[in-house]
């Protein structure tokens, strides 16, 4: 049978736009369909835009540490306006790359929606269709609001890059990856920060210290944490919005931001009776090879709801064309992921927490809790945190955690270490790096706690 493409895409995120380059920079027919910008979630309302947002909101922090080593230096008001238009710019100029790039590559690009009509064919938003003998589905996910009255009244994350102004007083509800980060942004932007939680503790399923340090450390710098509250009332209350929480406080705010957590963009995606299976929460599910139960679709990145990180979305998209276009069978490698966590402080983190080691195998803890020479001199109180969880059988390191300026940075050469099963041994045989505060890495001498 002719089809018209030998790979359509759906979805021109990271994934998505990784997997169409690669096919047709070998030669294959291909083509993409985005209907909304090119670059997707991390690009165009994610980690980019975050990370500038994080950037700009560390300054006042850097500023006043600048005068601790002799500038004059003072700082003055945040134009957000000035920033955000800069910022657009530059979404305007990563998303033509990404479109430059995919074009570049032979990739014929629809701008509108596409949706699954049978095995091999797309329905495009103009009601046309195209047919592929494969079809990539990496359409991505979207943040969710809790049905409850007065939602609607809060925003997103989506919409925190298009505001016009920023709030004089916010609460953020949730406290994973979003709501974290999204709070140490706003603080740090002046903007007077809440946070409702409904657990006990901000991001579940990282290491109980990492998670209790950074805690104490946003609390410190002026982020009010609510524990165990969760929004049950919300209102219109002239311009603001009064908020009452499980636990009983209330106050009103300018603005609220659901950090709830997101969903898989399956929604009308697929015909019924296609055959493409999806779970509990709405996501495509797939085998190790990103196969869903439909032999010529695949599905990448957040819409299978697997590991929701670009750099895993890109992953699934080279191993997919791997598999599929080049005969090469290669699984996604899930396993030791290392990620961060742009809180401030940030976090960066791979492997087991200590929680998780302990319940796996007798484990070993070494930490160590100091602060680092540049604050340090210029009076600041904050501490850094550098974890090490390791086997006390094997003498492998089952995961690290490190909280504190640049974690981030430290953590990828962590990860690589842990993926070549690195022991404590040769942490410790590898020479310091004087004066930084990694060689924390290769210094910690004894366990703190020994956990059989
Ligand atoms: P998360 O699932 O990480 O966090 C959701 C938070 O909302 C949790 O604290 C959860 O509480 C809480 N929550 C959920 N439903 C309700 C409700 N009805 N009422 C009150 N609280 C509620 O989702 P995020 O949106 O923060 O992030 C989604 C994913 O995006 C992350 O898992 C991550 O993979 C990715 N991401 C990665 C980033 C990075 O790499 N730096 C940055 C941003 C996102 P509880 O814990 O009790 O369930």
């Amino acid at each position: 049978m002719d089809f018209d493409y030998d790979l359509f895409v759906i979805g021109g995120g990271s994934g998505g736009v990784r997997a169409a380059r690669l096919t047709a920079q070998d030669g294959h027919k291909v083509a993409l369909a985005e209907e909304s910008r090119m670059g997707g979630t991390c690009v165009i309302r994610g980690c980019v835009p975050k990370k500038l947002m994080v950037f700009a909101s560390e300054y006042p922090e850097a500023i006043g540490y600048a005068r601790d080593y002799g500038w004059d230096a003072k700082v003055g008001d945040f134009d957000w306006s000035a920033f955000s238009g800069h910022m657009r710019s530059e979404l305007d100029r990563l998303e033509g790359i990404y479109e430059t790039n995919a074009q570049k590559a032979g990739v014929k690009i629809y701008h509108g929606r596409a949706t699954v009509e049978d095995a091999h064919t797309v329905k495009l938003g103009n009601g046309q269709t195209r047919t592929a003998k494969h079809i990539l589905i990496a359409a991505g996910g979207h943040p969710v609001r809790p049905d409850m009255k007065g939602g609607d009244l809060g925003m997103v994350s989506d919409d925190v890059f298009n505001l016009e102004a920023l709030p004089r007083k916010l609460l953020i509800v949730g406290g994973g990856y979003i709501g974290c980060e999204m709070a140490g942004i706003f603080n740090g932007l002046g903007v007077e920060t809440s946070m409702m939680i409904r657990g006990a503790q901000i991001l579940r399923g990282f290491d109980e210290e990492a998670r209790g340090h950074i805690a104490d450390c946003m609390g410190r710098r002026g982020v009010t944490i609510h524990t165990g509250c969760a929004p049950v009332e919300i209102e219109k209350r002239g311009d603001r919005i009064w908020v009452k929480g499980s636990s009983g406080h209330q106050d009103e705010f300018d603005d609220i931001l659901w950090a709830t957590g997101r969903k898989p963009n399956t929604q009308g995606l697929i015909a019924e009776g296609v055959g493409v299976k999806l779970d509990r929460r709405g996501a495509i599910c797939v085998d190790d090879y990103s196969r869903t139960d439909v032999p010529s679709i695949h599905a990448i990145g957040d819409v299978t709801g697997r590991v929701e990180l670009t750099p895993v979305a890109i992953r699934e998209g080279i191993a997919f064309h791997e598999t599929v276009f080049r005969g090469n069978k290669t699984p996604v490698d899930h396993e030791l992921i290392p990620t961060a966590v742009f809180t401030q402080p940030e976090m960066g983190t791979v492997g087991l927490s200590e929680e998780a080691a302990c319940e796996q195998e007798p484990t070993l803890v070494y930490a160590t809790a100091f602060r680092p020479m540049q604050q340090a001199f210029a009076g600041g109180e904050e501490r850094v945190l550098f974890k090490m969880l390791v086997s006390k059988e094997t003498d492998r390191v089952l995961g690290v955690h490190i909280v504190g300026p640049g974690a981030g940075e430290m953590i990828q050469f962590v990860g690589v270490a842990l993926k070549m099963g690195a022991t404590k041994a040769d942490f410790d045989r590898t020479c310091a790096v004087h004066p930084t505060m990694a060689e924390e890495l290769v210094t910690m001498k004894e366990p703190v706690r020994v956990l059989d």
